[in-house]
């Protein structure tokens, strides 16, 4: 099914995201994790495309046994980086042939310890350059990325945002933020982005910190502000790996709260293939009175 079909009759929709593991014991982790998750009914899945285009075909197998196999609808990412644009059409056609109707259109990262994106020759240089592509090939529901804090590379917000305008102008038909830690940024982003025309859902990309070195990496590679008061919670007890969850999940549930009351149109779980965090998390959202057809029978 196309996430766009699920957007006509749900308001909201709670998704979850993994990555394609590079071992078979992380593989077997992932297929555990996603039999958890099932419970929960998502609305949709996602799966990753590996940084520097590493993991096409574990990527195109993986969303193609969620969706085929186990039956959730499932999303492919796919990014720029490696592939010329006959390349992408070959990638479309097998999404196309292994019955994947979604897709993640991204540009990718620059490679670790290089700061400017290097594009393929014949290939595409922007998410929305790869989104335009797949918009005329016309048979999938395509998602763009947002980021509320403004993208690392971006001159400004603004600038950001206009190129999200024009995600939508391409054919984006929704848009996944990246993950942020006061809500702030996110409902400034959504307002700034609904003047400037883009009236696409903008689902909360949503992680709780359960890494203390892992969050202040991201924090300074992706932009995204760690709140004071929570760093200094999270500093307090770094070295203890069940306290920095306990506080990382503490956060992160208030945040899906306030978020849903305040109207986001769902919550897409970065799951990093785990399943604990998510469903402590999730539990708390249908306590809450949120996701009622999400709650395990
Ligand atoms: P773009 O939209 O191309 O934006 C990159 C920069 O260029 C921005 O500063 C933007 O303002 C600017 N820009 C955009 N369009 C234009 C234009 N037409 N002309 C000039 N400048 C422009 N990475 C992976 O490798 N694999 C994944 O699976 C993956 N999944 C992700 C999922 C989500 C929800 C998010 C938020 C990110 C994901 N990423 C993934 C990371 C993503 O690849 C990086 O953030 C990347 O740096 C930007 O990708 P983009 O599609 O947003 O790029």
């Amino acid at each position: 099914m196309k996430i766009t079909d699920i957007f006509q009759t749900q308001e909201r929709t709670f998704s979850f995201e993994f990555f394609p593991p590079k071992t078979e014991n992380g593989y077997e982790i992932l297929l555990r994790t996603i039999e958890a998750l099932r419970s929960y009914r998502p609305d949709f899945v996602s799966v990753t495309y590996g940084a520097m285009g590493t993991t096409q075909d574990k990527t195109i197998a993986i969303t193609a046994k969620i969706q085929n196999e186990i039956g959730i609808t499932a999303m492919s990412h796919l990014t720029c980086v490696g592939s010329t644009e006959a390349n992408i059409n070959e990638i479309l056609a097998s999404l196309e042939k292994s019955n994947i109707k979604n897709i993640m259109a991204l540009r990718g990262d620059p490679p670790e310890g290089q700061k400017e994106f290097i594009y393929t020759q014949g290939g595409f240089k922007n998410g929305t350059d790869l989104i335009r592509c797949i918009k005329e090939n016309g048979r999938f529901a395509i998602g763009g990325a947002g980021y509320p804090e403004g993208h690392v590379e971006a001159a400004s917000l603004e600038s950001d945002l206009a190129y999200l305008k024009m995600k939508m102008d391409m054919g984006a038909d929704f848009i996944v933020t990246q993950l942020f830690l006061d809500n702030r940024h996110y409902y400034k982003y959504r307002d700034m982005a609904l003047k400037k025309g883009v009236t696409l859902r903008i689902i909360p990309g949503v992680m709780p910190v359960t890494n203390y070195d892992q969050i202040t990496k991201f924090s300074t590679m992706c932009g995204c502000a760690i709140p004071s008061d929570l760093e200094a919670r999270l500093r307090d007890v770094r070295d203890n790996k069940e306290e920095v969850a306990k506080v990382g999940i503490e956060h992160a549930t208030n945040q899906c709260m306030d978020l849903l009351r305040n109207g986001a149109p769902g919550l897409h779980f970065y799951t990093l293939n785990k399943s604990t965090a998510t469903q402590e998390i999730f539990n708390a959202v249908l306590t809450g009175g949120y996701g009622q057809g999400h709650r395990p029978g």
